[in-house]
């Protein structure tokens, strides 16, 4: 199965097949805190792209990309670099990864 813009957080690039973010058509916000970055859907998550590139950023350097949820650990082979790269076209910033690989090197310091 394809999977559509809705099936990714906005924000972050995570995937939840069960409960899709934006639901199945990608316009259905279900209201729910997404597990890695803590929006949520449909609130903060919308408001153009640059606010969305903003809510990133402020996620990636202020809260150094951690995942949020503590009732739900992140994946064992979590890869957020990977996770960031499926973030839907439309909502990418063109800094993204720049941003995660400044993060990656100061956590290695
Ligand atoms: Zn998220």
């Amino acid at each position: 199965m394809d999977y559509g813009k809705g099936f990714y957080c906005r924000i972050c690039g995570y995937f939840d097949k069960e409960e899709p973010p934006w639901g199945e058509d990608g316009e259905t916000p279900n209201h729910e805190m997404c597990v890695c970055c803590g929006i949520e859907f449909g609130l903060e998550d919308i408001g153009g792209l640059e606010h969305i590139i903003s809510i990133r950023e402020h996620w990636l350097t202020k809260m150094k990309g951690k995942w949020q949820s503590s009732f739900f650990g992140p994946p064992e082979d979590w890869d957020l670099e990977q996770q960031l790269k499926q973030i839907p076209k439309e909502f990418q910033g063109p800094d993204d990864l720049k941003i995660y690989a400044q993060l990656k090197a100061k956590k290695s310091r």
